[in-house]
């Protein structure tokens, strides 16, 4: 049975914490060294929610992709909600590790498992990482169809493949334009814009895509047509989790550690419905302003996956 620092010695070879961006707060929040380990949980958030989980479960050791503390705390007190998340970890010796842009960025990485997670052949980051001789390693990945889709069928792929969540899929662009080549980048995307742009890619698959750069990037048809597929965060980095703990998994079998190694099935994304307004009023056939009160939902129960 391995010790946590056994553990956490695993998990720092898979994501170096010095590959992490500089303003990361990534690596061991709580933790016993010598404390012997079991059961690992991976989730993308450490939340209240995914933490009694782990307690459920009866882990020793919780693996998130997203830091508890990304800035300086002056208080753990269990009054505040990360306090909270501090107190009922250590009450429950359970440990937490962060791997985050160093999990991004890695070979296999984040954007490696949303690839894996709709069948898209991986053929280079995005974004290459000047620091790795073999190109493997970076932010995003670019990606080929072996069987080109319309934007509408991969955005339709991406519904069914990754994770429900309120939001589902959003699409800019033509539905029915065909994607040969298609950017991916898990978590929020638009700051890649410009290597997009430069990949010269079909589309683009990422999420917490905003109006100005989205309609800025749409407006731009100087590189050709291209379409933004706007997935929810949390289920655009949930496949990391499958792909870690299988990662895991792997080295506890050749190390003999005989490691229970679970996923976290709780949904952490933030929004909990939507509303479909196809059936709504256009602008252009709205009542006036003054009359008008605000459309009814069509769909309160939402969620096209
Ligand atoms: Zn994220």
């Amino acid at each position: 049975m391995p010790r946590l620092s056994e553990v956490i010695a695993v998990l720092e070879s898979l994501w170096p914490a010095e590959r992490a961006e500089s303003w990361d707060a990534v690596g061991t929040v709580v933790g016993e060294p010598d404390q012997e380990v079991v059961r690992v949980l991976f989730a993308v958030d450490p939340v209240q929610e995914t933490v009694d989980e782990a307690v459920r479960l009866g882990a020793d050791l919780l693996v998130t992709h997203h830091p508890l503390y990304l800035r300086g705390t002056t208080t753990v007190a269990a009054s505040t909600f990360k306090g909270r998340v501090v107190h009922t970890l250590i009450k429950n010796d359970i440990a937490l590790h962060v791997a985050h842009t160093n999990a991004d960025t890695a070979d296999p990485g984040v954007s490696d498992a949303l690839a894996g997670a709709l069948d898209l052949r991986v053929v280079r980051p995005l974004v290459p990482d000047p620091t790795d001789p073999e190109g493997r390693r970076g932010l995003g990945r670019v990606c080929a169809l072996d069987h080109p889709l319309t934007v509408r069928e991969l955005a339709a792929r991406a519904a069914e493949r990754l994770p429900a969540t309120a939001q589902g899929i959003r699409v800019a662009g033509d539905p029915e334009a065909l994607v040969r080549t298609v950017a991916v980048s898990g978590g929020s995307g638009d700051s890649l814009f410009d290597h997009v742009r430069a990949a010269g890619v079909d589309a683009f698959l990422t999420a917490d895509l905003r109006h100005h750069p989205a309609s800025e990037f749409m407006a731009d048809r100087a590189h050709g047509p291209l379409a933004l597929l706007d997935a929810a965060h949390w289920a655009t980095e949930w496949p990391w989790c499958e792909l870690a703990a299988a990662q895991l998994d792997e080295i506890s079998d050749r190390h003999g550690w005989n490691l229970r190694v679970h996923v976290s099935k709780t949904v952490t994304d933030p929004w909990t419905a939507h509303a479909a307004s196809s059936d709504g009023p256009s602008p252009a056939t709205a009542p006036p302003r003054s009359a008008s009160r605000a459309p009814a939902p069509s769909d309160t129960s939402g969620a096209p996956n």
